[in-house]
């Protein structure tokens, strides 16, 4: 398995138009959401093996979803399904293009509810990489199931991934998002932020500054995405901006799933991650992901909206500079 995505898998209900907030919108649709589900199927369609781990409700929307997943590629033999809770939903309000408001239905929601015993273990052992978010944080039993899946991985040798994907209702206090991810930091190797989340976890606006403290915290690689703005890195061998490619945005939710997923996808060209690292090498690979987030952001929805391979490569070979570089 390339990459085993580990957390919530809920229905997203989106809005029907742009421009309102949550309790202006006329009417809401459901569609398939949450992050790593996101980036199983976006790593699934630009042709990795992805897996999803997670609990969803023994409902009708839980069965759903799980047949979305299945039907985009990703292997689902981790999935379990709970008697108690429902299937997670989370409304959302598109403010504009590029800002989104979110109410969570999640007191408690089936993903929160994983255990520990419930793990696919062999699945764990047998993957290159664990992607995950920082709603598996939040609170028990997702968030040991989510330590202890952690520690499977990292002791068979497999990757760490954590996109922070902060969201702050869902939190007591922006302490306790701050311990928690803080904390779980010197276990992860890739990490990815936007600019709120390292203001919280850095008290920095500076991507060279904020991104040098959260390294040296663990990750080896720290990826930050401004939306429109493009995207920066920091590597051992430096760091670097990469401007986002100019596209009709239509709803950018979704792009940081698309663009994580887009990086991983090039990660794992080599089993030795460290062999990626010069700026160069790795200016490459941003702007991969920026290409992946960018085709995302051209379309409503997030799972209808991810590109496969061949979109991006199309996408890429129209770029003069890539042309140029690359082709
Ligand atoms: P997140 O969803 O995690 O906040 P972003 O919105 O920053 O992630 O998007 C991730 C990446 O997707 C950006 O770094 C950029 O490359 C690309 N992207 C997002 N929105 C746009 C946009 N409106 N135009 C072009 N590229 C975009």
């Amino acid at each position: 398995m390339d990459v085993v995505c580990m957390g919530e898998l809920l229905v997203d209900m989106f809005p029907a138009e742009v421009g309102r907030r949550l309790v202006e919108v006329s009417s809401f649709r459901p569609k398939p959401g949450g992050a790593p589900a996101n980036v199983a199927v976006a790593l699934a369609r630009l042709g990795r093996k992805s897996a999803f781990l997670g609990k969803v409700g023994d409902d009708l929307f839980g069965h759903h979803l799980a047949g979305v997943l299945a039907e985009a590629g990703v292997d689902t033999r981790g999935m379990r399904y709970d008697d108690y809770a429902r299937t997670t939903m989370a409304f959302i309000a598109s403010l504009d293009a590029n800002n989104a408001e979110y109410l969570f239905y999640r007191n408690p929601g089936a993903d929160t509810r994983l255990q520990p015993g419930e793990l696919d273990r062999g699945l764990l052992k047998r993957t290159k990489v664990l992607h995950f978010g920082s709603l598996s944080l939040v609170e028990d039993p997702i968030r040991s199931a989510l330590l202890e899946a952690v520690r499977i991985v990292r002791e068979a040798g497999g990757r760490i991934s954590l996109d922070v994907n902060y969201r702050p209702s869902l939190w007591r206090s922006p302490d306790d998002a701050y311990s928690a991810v803080w904390e779980i930091l010197p276990q992860v190797d890739l990490l990815k932020v936007n600019e709120v989340e390292l203001a919280l976890l850095t008290g920095e606006d500076d991507p060279e500054s904020g991104s040098e403290r959260l390294t040296q915290q663990g990750p080896m690689i720290c990826v930050l995405t401004s939306g429109a703005g493009g995207s920066f890195f920091r590597i051992a061998g430096g760091f670097g901006f990469i401007p986002a490619f100019n596209v009709d945005a239509i709803d950018a939710t979704g792009c940081g799933d698309a663009f994580i997923a887009g990086l991983l996808s090039r990660l794992l060209i080599s089993d030795d991650w460290r062999s990626h690292f010069s700026p160069e090498q790795f200016r490459q690979h941003l702007q991969y992901a920026n290409a992946v987030g960018a085709l995302t952001a051209t379309k409503q929805g997030v799972i209808p909206a991810l590109p496969v391979a061949e979109d991006v490569a199309d996408f890429l070979l129209q770029q003069p500079e890539w042309r140029d570089e690359y082709g």
